[in-house]
Parts: C-alpha cells; sequence; structure tokens
C-alpha cells in the first residue's frame, strides 16, 4: 500500500481533518478561532499580553527521523519555555507549517498528536495557523499568547550587583542527550541515554514556577536556558549591564549528566555550560529573598538552586564561571545560528 502523504489530502484537508480538531470546544477567551482570516480573543482589561514564537527548522533543529509526536510537543515547549520565563500564563497559540508534498499523512497525525498532548497539559488553546508547502525540509513555527499582569513581565533587564543568581532543574542533560545521538559523546548506560535523550526531547516548561515567582514579585531578572547557561546569562548580563560569576561546584547535575562527565571529563563540562536546550529558568533574586525563593520551589516541586552571584560590570558586561575559584576559559559560549 502508498502511503498518503499531505499532497492527497490538500491544504484544507489537512487543516480540517488534522489541526482544527486540535481546538478545545470552549477555548477560555476565544471569540473566533480556526476558520476565519484570523482568531479574535479577548484580553482582559487588567493584563499584559505576551507573545513569542519559536521556529523549527528540518536538518537544523530536528532530524529527518525524529518522533513526530516528540517533535509536536516540542515545538509548543519552547514557546511556552519563554511565557514561563516572563511569569506569565500561557494561553492561545497559531501553528505554521512549511512542509514539503512527500510528508505522509501518518507524519502530521503524529505531530499534531503531539501537539495536542502538549496544549492539553499545559491548557493552551490552538487558534489559528498557516498551512504551506515548501520546497524541501519541514519547518514548524509556533506562537504562543500568554497573559500577565500589567507591567509584571519579569524581564532580562533588572539584575542588580549583589543578586543571587538561581536555576531551577539540571543542567547539561538535553546537550548530552543530543551529543549522544549524533555519534559525538558515548554514554556509558542505555537507562542513562534514555534519560538524556528524554530531556533533549520533551524539555519541561517551568510554567508554574515562573507563574509562582513571579506572582510573589522576587525576581529581578528571569530567561530560559535556549542557548546554554553562558550565552544565556550572558544575555541578563547585557541587557541589566552588569557581570556574573557562577561555580561550577554549585552547579546542579543529574546523576546522569554526572555520569557522562565523570567518563569524559572537562570537555562534558564545557558542553553542559554552553550546549543548550535546557529549558530551565535562571533567575536573579536579591540575596534576602532567599528563603521565600526556597518555600516557592518547594511548593511548586522543581528544585531551585543558588549558582552564582550579580557582579559589577568593569566596562563590558562578562559572564566568568569559576572552578575552585580559578576562572574557566571556554572554547565557546554558546548555540548561535551564524
Ligand atoms: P487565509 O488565507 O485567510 O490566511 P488560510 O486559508 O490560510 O486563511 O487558513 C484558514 C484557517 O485555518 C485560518 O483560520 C487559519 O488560522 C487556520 N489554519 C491554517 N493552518 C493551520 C494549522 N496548521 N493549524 C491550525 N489552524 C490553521
Ligand atoms: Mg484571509
Amino acid at each position: 500500500m502508498v502511503e498518503k502523504s499531505v499532497a492527497n489530502l490538500g491544504e484544507f484537508g489537512v487543516i480540517h481533518d488534522i489541526f482544527a480538531p486540535i481546538q478545545p470546544k470552549n477555548g477560555e477567551g476565544v471569540q473566533l478561532g480556526i476558520g476565519d482570516d484570523a482568531a479574535a480573543l479577548s484580553v482582559p482589561r487588567t493584563q499584559d499580553l505576551l507573545a513569542t514564537t519559536d521556529t523549527m527548522v528540518e536538518g537544523i533543529h530536528f532530524n529527518s527521523d525524529a518522533d513526530p509526536y516528540l517533535l509536536g510537543q516540542k515545538a509548543l515547549a519552547v514557546n511556552l519555555s519563554d511565557i514561563a520565563a516572563m511569569g506569565g500564563m500561557p494561553r492561545w497559540f497559531l501553528l505554521s507549517l512549511a512542509v514539503p508534498n512527500r510528508t505522509s499523512q501518518s507524519w502530521m497525525e503524529e505531530f499534531a498528536r503531539g501537539v495536542k498532548a502538549a496544549s492539553e497539559n499545559h491548557q493552551v488553546a490552538l487558534v489559528g495557523g498557516d498551512t504551506v508547502r515548501s520546497n524541501a525540509k519541514i519547518v514548524i513555527t509556533v506562537q504562543l499568547l500568554g497573559l500577565i499582569g500589567q507591567q509584571r513581565a519579569v524581564a532580562r533587564s533588572g539584575a542588580q550587583v549583589g543578586d543571587k543568581l538561581f536555576l531551577s532543574g539540571t543542567l547539561g542533560d538535553s546537550a548530552f542527550g543530543l551529543a549522544h545521538m549524533l555519534g559525538k559523546l558515548p554514554v556509558g548506560s542505555a537507562d542513562d541515554v534514555s534519560f538524556l535523550s528524554r530531556r533533549h526531547d520533551l524539555p519541561e516548561p517551568r510554567i508554574t514556577l515562573g507563574m509562582a515567582i513571579q506572582d510573589a514579585a522576587l525576581a529581578h531578572a528571569c530567561i530560559d536556558l535556549s542557548d546554554g547557561l553562558v550565552a544565556d546569562l550572558n544575555h541578563i548580563c547585557e541587557a541589566s549591564k552588569v557581570s556574573a560569576v557562577v561555580d561550577v561546584e554549585k552547579l546542579p547535575f543529574s546523576d546522569s549528566a554526572k555520569r557522562v562527565m565523570d567518563q569524559h571529563g572537562s570537555s562534558a563540562l564545557e558542553l553542559a555550560l554552553t550546549g543548550g536546550e535546557d529549558y530551565e529558568l535562571l533567575f536573579a533574586f536579591a540575596p534576602g529573598a532567599a528563603e521565600e525563593v526556597a518555600k516557592i520551589a518547594d511548593q511548586v516541586g522543581v528544585s531551585l538552586v543558588e549558582i552564582g552571584e550579580i557582579t559589577k560590570a568593569e566596562g563590558k558586561p562578562t559572564v566568568t564561571i569559576q572552578q575552585q575559584g580559578q576562572a574557566m576559559n571556554l572554547a565557546q559560549s554558546g548555540w548561535t545560528h551564524f
């Protein structure tokens, strides 16, 4: 049997048969969803609208043989992480797909099943999108809209000298999972491979944590780690015109990541620091906030540990990673596209 492709279904078949059914029946605040020229959404008077978008390109962000069910979830998760970093509540999203003719109907259905799973998990409503043909590669773009109290968005620019840096979850798992998959970093046990790959394939956006911290007005600055700790901390430093020091000894690592670093030494540590796609939240808090921060992390059930502090920038903002008090020399700071 020849497998059906999206070309057999046609643009409107794809929209009506595969994506329109994902739309919740009574999405909150959705006046008009899929099917018109634009969605109409009700933004409460007391809230600001958060808007973010992320694109994933076949061959750049994912392999051609990547599991479409996981990809569908990840496309949403990376955007949810951006809203989490602002301290907001994610609400509505648009999905734009450029796919070549050869794309199978079953790929599209699995992808949509992943999108649906993530959207139900995090209670966000699909309200529109775009479906077009591409020449060769699959390109997936999600635009996510969220809500936050007026002027409550947690920016990158508020970090102050003396602030303590805190990181959620664990660092480096995703980079190790990817490096293993690419054959660049052999990982010893099958259990570690499965844990690390999952952290790469399926990031867990820290929405509840971001909102709880924002609600308590605790963070001076926040960013989610997509490009790697060093690069993303550098974004905070540049925006806040400060420098930062991180102690390697304080960094939170999973047991699997620890075993990888035991096996591969400093090159693995460097990868954990710069690899990216952790989708953890990095905060700057006033020194006195630690106790309240710990309480919130406990309530939310996400670990949040102190990893360093904000210092005065002497000239250009810098990020120093120190090991036993000695500044490390990193060959690369993080992921950039160009
Ligand atoms: P227009 O030509 O007016 O831009 P389209 O014909 O492209 O509209 O899309 C028809 C409707 O289907 C719109 O409401 C659009 O938001 C929605 N839509 C298109 N592609 C998708 C998709 N992949 N997922 C969800 N909704 C989609
Ligand atoms: Mg139109």
